[in-house]
């Protein structure tokens, strides 16, 4: 639809339950703590933009919070990995969005962000129209297949459909987690994105490491072929070191160095500088990665860039003090983490309040914690704090273990939980 029969769509009015998602076709009214409130939307309920609601409303309960996805539900990317292989069950992804709206006193929008005014300060929905004073960006990220020379919209679809990446929340996990359980021997490839700013580092290498395991548990006569273009894991390398020799030892092979010119999706092959072509079977073809579109239609990447083109200690976007961006859609070099975006999405809801108030507040820099199983009990995990001196932001501190144990294993699954709580009022 054309912006000009968008807005006629819109004309027609519309109702909502306070925290529930009843909305009729037309702008969107909502009820406001006061009229005078100023509102603040937040696109996305993931890990960043269901902390940055919490904590605005958290921060001044008088302002309005409308936070819009285009879910119905929450799921967790953190720990699917572990779900796809039968280690946790779906009821620990999988979370309520009105329940969070009804316990932090924001307005959840099931819709679709179709376009944005920002000279009107609209956000245009597929279930209507709603006015902003303050926007936050928090949509995540996309897949960029045209790096990987998959352009062709045959080959795209095949590479959409038949081999989902499954690193953005939904059904993409549901139909790899059923070629898992349904692969009947051969070569299950795992192909991880070049370069750092992938959304989560170690998954790939976590997710390859849990198929091993599960085909070695359930002596499918095949292994997994982990197509990597880095030289070893960027982080965490003893530890999947480790478990590839001693746990999954004979149902992995790791192919380091393998820059990735073309994955051609019919004939199934990756096409690598190091390896020539390899064959396979089956497999999750994670290409790489880029800001979700929305960010792209609103102007707001730099020509030739990839992420969001914002103020790397304030989170607006250049030359708009109005709207922010929020986790993995921001262009800072930290890790594309739930950490690192529910620990940012904290400041930014500050920074936003400061805003609505005229003020400014000191910079805060993100923490990225972040563990990868290796098999059903035991894992492993980093934890990066930043700093930002003359221009740059480094690493303040890098700390790690590597040894797999089972208490690494009960503390990643009490964090996933912690953050649950924290964000979606979970049980
Ligand atoms: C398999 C896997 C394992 C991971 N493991 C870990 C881990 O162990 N630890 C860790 O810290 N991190 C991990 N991550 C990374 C983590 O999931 C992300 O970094 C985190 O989700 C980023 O949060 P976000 O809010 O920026 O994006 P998301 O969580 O992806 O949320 C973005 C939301 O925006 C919505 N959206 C996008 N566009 C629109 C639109 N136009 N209209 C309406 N809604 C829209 C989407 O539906 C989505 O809900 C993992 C990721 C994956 C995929």
């Amino acid at each position: 639809m054309d912006r000009r029969g968008f807005l006629k769509f819109a004309g027609i009015s519309a109702g909502l339950f306070v925290g529930g998602v009843s909305f009729g076709k037309g702008s969107i009214n909502l009820p406001k703590p006061s009229p005078k409130s100023p509102r603040v939307v937040v696109i996305g309920a993931g890990w960043s933009g269901l902390t940055v609601a919490k904590y605005i409303k958290k921060g001044n309960p008088s302002v309005d919070v409308v936070l819009i996805d285009k879910r119905a539900h929450f799921f967790s990317c953190p720990v699917s990995n572990l779900w796809l292989v039968d280690i946790v069950p779906l009821e620990m992804l999988v979370h309520s969005y009105l329940k969070a709206a009804d316990t932090y006193g924001y307005h959840f929008l099931q819709a679709t962000v179709i376009d944005i005014d920002r000279n009107k300060r609209k956000v245009y929905t597929d279930k209507g129209v709603i006015d902003y004073d303050f926007l936050v960006l928090a949509p995540g990220i996309d897949y960029d297949y045209e790096r990987w020379n998959i352009k062709d919209p045959e080959e795209l679809e095949i590479a959409k459909t038949k081999y989902p990446p499954a690193f953005i929340p939904g059904s993409e996990h549901i139909y790899l987690k059923k070629k898992i359980h349904n692969f009947e021997g051969g070569e299950f490839v795992v192909t991880v994105p070049p370069g750092l700013d992938y959304r989560c580092i170690p998954g790939p290498y976590e997710r390859a490491t849990l198929i091993a395991w599960f085909f070695k548990k359930d002596k499918v006569k095949g292994k997994v072929i982990l197509v990597d273009p880095h030289s070893d894991p960027p982080v965490k390398a003893k530890g999947f070191h480790y478990a590839w020799e001693k746990i999954v030892n004979g149902y992995i092979d790791y192919y380091p160095n393998a820059d990735i010119n073309y994955v051609d999706v019919i004939n199934r092959k990756v096409r690598t500088e190091a390896y020539g072509d390899i064959d396979f079977t089956d497999g999750n073809i994670y290409p790489p990665c880029k800001v979700a579109d929305i960010v792209y239609k609103i102007g707001g990447v730099k020509k030739g860039e990839r992420w969001a083109n914002i103020d790397p200690l304030k989170y607006n976007l250049i030359g708009d003090e109005r709207v922010f961006v929020s986790g993995d859609a921001r262009n800072q070099p930290f890790s594309k983490s739930g950490n690192t975006a529910a620990t940012e999405a904290k400041y930014i809801a500050r920074r936003v309040l400061a805003s609505i108030a005229g003020k400014d507040i000191p910079y805060k820099p993100p923490m990225t914690l972040c563990y990868s199983a290796v098999d059903e009990n035991k894992a492993v995990w980093v934890r990066l704090t930043y700093k930002y001196e003359k221009g740059q932001f480094s690493f303040a501190r890098v700390r790690t273990d590597e040894n797999p144990s089972q208490k690494n294993f009960k503390a990643y699954m009490a964090w996933a939980k912690a953050h649950y709580k924290d964000m979606l009022a979970a049980d």
